[in-house]
């Protein structure tokens, strides 16, 4: 009996015939292998992507254009839903060089010890050496 010359990594049977770097047995095969790898993938994507979305909807609800200085505990930010360590990207204040943490068009800086002022996004920012700034 001829011998294979490998193995599909998908059904595991034998590969009999096409180049020895083939890897699967039929397209099925790579296509269902293929398909599998992206499922995981997107869901270890959507893992953050949940995360990333909850950290927002508990920036705005906390945050109130009216009372815009108001500090919230890091205990308060937690309670409504926001997870630390989650978040898009950092933006520095153009007045004061603050690094604002940032999820989506919501962020905060942590003010003084355990007191975090929230803000919603600049409207213009700027790249500039790996570093978003706040330009208006
Ligand atoms: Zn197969």
């Amino acid at each position: 009996m001829k011998e294979p010359i490998g193995y599909c990594l998908q059904c595991e049977g034998p590969i009999y015939v096409g180049r020895s770097i083939k890897k699967f047995c039929n397209p099925e095969c790579k296509d269902k292998y293929n398909n599998a790898i992206k499922i995981k993938e997107q869901q270890e994507i959507n893992k953050v992507d949940t995360a990333l979305r909850r950290n927002r909807r508990a920036l705005k609800k906390l945050y109130n254009p009216k009372k815009s200085d108001l500090l919230f505990t890091r205990e308060e930010l937690i309670k409504a839903g926001y997870e630390f360590g989650f978040h898009t990207h950092f933006v520095i204040t153009r007045a004061n060089r603050h690094e604002l943490t940032f999820c989506y068009d919501y962020g905060y800086r942590e003010v003084v010890k355990d007191k975090y002022q929230l803000y919603p996004s600049f409207s213009k920012v700027q790249l500039k050496d790996g570093r978003i700034y706040e330009i208006t």
